[in-house]
């Protein structure tokens, strides 16, 4: 047989050769976004991690917002949920140099400001963007050692549609993997690979930069070496995955684990050691045309998370991405600290917050230089075990 070209849409060219029958055929991709809705979800995408900036994610939902405010001895009500938000949200505009987007749960969505704001309208006044929490949690894979995948496919486009036109320009969705001797097993990392890529899918389908969530969490005695080992493979998966499923890349955001220890871990290392191993992991596995990687803080102190972050962003290795922030505990455990629920201690809670966005802002350039002066909320470990968000 002869030798001949085949030309596709999207400038790819597929060699017929003789030995053609006996390889897997190449897939052809049906255009499944338009020029302008790949300039639009990667405007966004720049916009989020713009030079400096990170993200806040305030979505958690209503059970962990109760265990937040349960350690202040604060009542888990919708108004005190409310008015903490709107702490937060109401903070000096000049936050939008360190934040440049904030991640909402369902009811935060629709509710007001003391001014009597839609929540989404007082940050977009801001000129932060809006995202939204659309997963609904894990549930077990039966047959593994306590494994999960994500839930919340089932009528995911159609709510995609409404966040978008309630003025949502980006997504969350967290899949959460372990490690223990079997785990993460070949089956853990291929599901949750898998939903995540069809979630990335179906947002892009709206208009929604995905931010594709693989936490890996930080329980267990292992070292940074086994931490990195199974970074590895798990991000690879997700990228085939992403691959896979035809998902716009320079559309999306990665929010990853930086490389640690486990919890348990006798060994303790340096931002240096974890920035080293984080750095090497990501820059074997997420391709170059991703615009930004924002951390999770996994239950790090405020102030561990900074000073890793700001390691990452001093290694002398080369790194084609944005490298910056998307913690929750690591951006509201001083502020909850000082605001103990009573509206006097409102404007020292929004400083602390305010201080700590700043300090990360720094960190996402490797500019962040410590004063010495941390106070001691700062410095507390955050961790959970099997934490759930
Ligand atoms: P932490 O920064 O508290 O780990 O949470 C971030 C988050 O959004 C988890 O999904």
């Amino acid at each position: 047989m002869r030798c001949s070209a085949v030309f596709i849409s999207d400038a790819s060219v597929l060699f017929a050769t003789t030995r053609t029958e006996r390889l897997p055929k190449m897939t052809h991709q049906f255009p499944s976004l338009s020029p302008e809705q790949k300039q639009e979800l990667s405007s966004i995408a720049q916009r989020i991690v713009a030079p400096g900036k990170g993200i806040l994610a305030a979505d958690e939902s209503v059970g962990t917002m109760g265990k937040r405010l349960q350690k202040i001895n604060v009542e888990n009500t919708e108004e005190n949920r409310r008015y903490f938000r709107d702490l937060l949200f109401s903070v000096d505009p000049s936050i939008s140099e360190s934040i440049g987007g904030v991640i909402f749960f369902h009811e935060t969505l629709y509710q007001k400001s003391d001014k009597g704001v839609l929540f989404p309208q007082v940050i977009k006044d801001k000129g932060i963007v809006v995202g939204i929490k659309v997963d609904k949690g894990t549930a077990g894979l039966n047959g593994t050692d306590g494994e999960t995948t994500t839930q919340g496919l089932d009528g995911l486009s159609e709510r995609c549609a409404q966040y978008k036109k309630d003025g949502c320009d980006f997504a969350k969705w967290r899949c959460v993997l372990k490690i223990s001797a079997g785990c993460p097993s070949a089956l853990g990392i291929a599901e949750n690979a898998n939903v995540l890529a069809r979630y990335a899918s179906i947002c892009q389908q709206n208009g929604l930069v995905p931010i594709v969530e693989p936490e890996i969490l930080p329980d267990g005695d292992h070292d940074l070496q086994r931490c990195q080992y199974v970074t590895e493979k798990v991000l690879a998966a997700v990228y085939k995955a992403l691959s896979d499923h035809h998902v716009y890349l320079e559309g999306t955001l990665l929010k990853p684990n930086m490389v640690t220890a486990g919890h348990s871990c006798p060994r303790k290392y340096t931002p240096e050691e974890v920035a080293m191993a984080t750095v090497t992991a990501l820059r074997r596995t997420v391709p170059a045309s991703v615009p930004g990687i924002c951390f999770l803080s996994g239950g790090q102190s405020e102030e561990e998370a900074s000073l890793n972050l700001n390691a990452i962003n001093q290694t002398p290795l080369h790194r084609p991405w944005k490298l910056s922030f998307s913690y929750g505990r690591a951006l509201q455990a001083s502020a909850l600290a000082a605001w103990q629920g009573k509206a006097g201690n409102k404007q020292a809670s929004q400083e602390a917050f305010f201080t700590r966005a700043k300090i990360n802002g720094l960190a996402s350039k490797g500019e962040y230089k410590p004063s010495g002066l941390t106070d001691q909320a700062a410095t507390q470990s955050l961790y959970t075990a099997s934490y759930v968000y």
